[in-house]
């Protein structure tokens, strides 16, 4: 959990005025930051552009009705819907929608196949399962972590083909009254995008930025199972360095209210990796480890509901380490072992 030097916004008038109005939903996630915000933003035609479509379960449904309506944001008008990335609680109702108002849904090509169609679950699952045990998670876990993964489709539906359309990099939007730039900040998910409004200098963030946790970049395996074709956290900081060199005044997150000074909340992260960093060189120092040892000695427990979380940042770290020449892994029996280079 990180406790940034942010100061949080008490008043959205700015937003409002702008045509920017955020409802927030609340998820059952402990680890998301607090309920996931969806964006009404004001089209030039009087519609609305909906930046993210929260969460598909009938609850998340409900509340988000109920939200958007006390705030006089009628559901009909959405004319468009842009998901930031292919977690469910963004894209959760996306769908429904779509097939409600007719709104074309865009997603960014390399988070499509999480977002659109019916998915490669079953096909990728097998893929995950060998990696985990190459990093040393037994068998009973990787079941119970499946069994974890495979539920998640009640949390949102799939959105149809036909229904979807691509977001490039680059792409601008226009809007009633500012335009926004499509940025491509891959890392807490491959494909994910924020709007960045350059002379408001407001940046639409969502996971790319949050104040209360870490963005969680997650483990993530290439189409065809590639292992090193998206190293997950060093592409987050990568994006995270290009958001920090933004002119940026007000982030509206993915989860929160919005908040000022990104700057000195991504120091503080990039010292909060640092120190996670430095934790597993010193148990390196220390003997040679598998992934799943560094879990137990950076968290504890493996407890399989975290253990996604838990081995993606030790992953994480272990990859910016690898890059940087500081460890290096070998397998032995079909598991990985981490040392460090000297
Ligand atoms: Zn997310
Ligand atoms: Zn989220």
């Amino acid at each position: 959990m990180l406790q940034p030097p942010v100061s949080e916004a008490t008043d959205e008038a700015f937003l409002a005025a702008l045509g920017i109005h955020r409802v927030a939903i609340p998820v059952p996630f402990p680890d998301a930051g607090g309920p996931v915000n969806t964006c009404f933003l004001e089209n030039r035609d009087g519609s609305f552009t909906l930046f993210d479509a929260g969460l598909g379960t009938p609850d998340a449904e409900a509340a988000f009705r109920a939200s958007a309506e006390a705030a006089g944001l009628s559901l009909a008008k959405v004319s468009r819907i842009v998901v930031s990335h292919g977690h469910i609680d963004h894209y959760g109702l996306a769908q429904t929608l779509s097939e409600e108002t007719g709104a074309q849904v865009f997603v960014h090509p390399a988070d499509w196949d999480k977002v659109v169609g019916d998915g490669r679950w079953v096909e990728q699952a097998d893929r995950y399962r060998s990696y985990f045990a190459r990093l040393s998670v037994p068998e009973e876990l990787i079941h119970k972590m499946a069994k974890l993964a495979g539920s998640t489709s009640r949390f949102a539906r799939r959105v149809d083909e036909a229904r979807a359309q691509p977001l490039s990099a680059g792409q601008r939007f226009e809007f009633a009254r500012f335009t926004a730039d499509v940025l491509h900040m891959p890392g807490h998910t491959p494909g994910l995008v924020c709007l960045w409004l350059h002379e408001q200098r407001i940046l639409l963030a969502d996971d790319h930025l949050l104040a209360r946790v870490s963005p969680n970049p997650l483990l993530e395996l290439g189409p065809k199972g590639e292992e090193d074709k998206f190293p997950a956290l060093l592409t987050y900081l990568a994006s995270a360095r290009a958001a920090h060199r933004l002119d940026v005044e007000w982030v509206v997150p993915g989860h929160g209210p919005p908040f000022r000074g990104h700057r000195a909340l991504l120091d503080s992260l990039f010292e909060f990796y640092s120190r996670r960093q430095e934790r597993i060189l010193s148990r390196l120092a220390e003997s040679e480890c598998s992934a799943l040892e560094l879990v137990v000695a950076l968290f504890g427990a493996t407890d399989p509901v975290r253990l996604y979380l838990t081995l993606s940042e030790v992953v994480g770290n272990l990859e910016v380490l690898e890059d940087a020449g500081r460890v290096r892994r070998r397998l032995e029996a079909g598991k990985y072992r981490f040392s460090l280079t000297s």
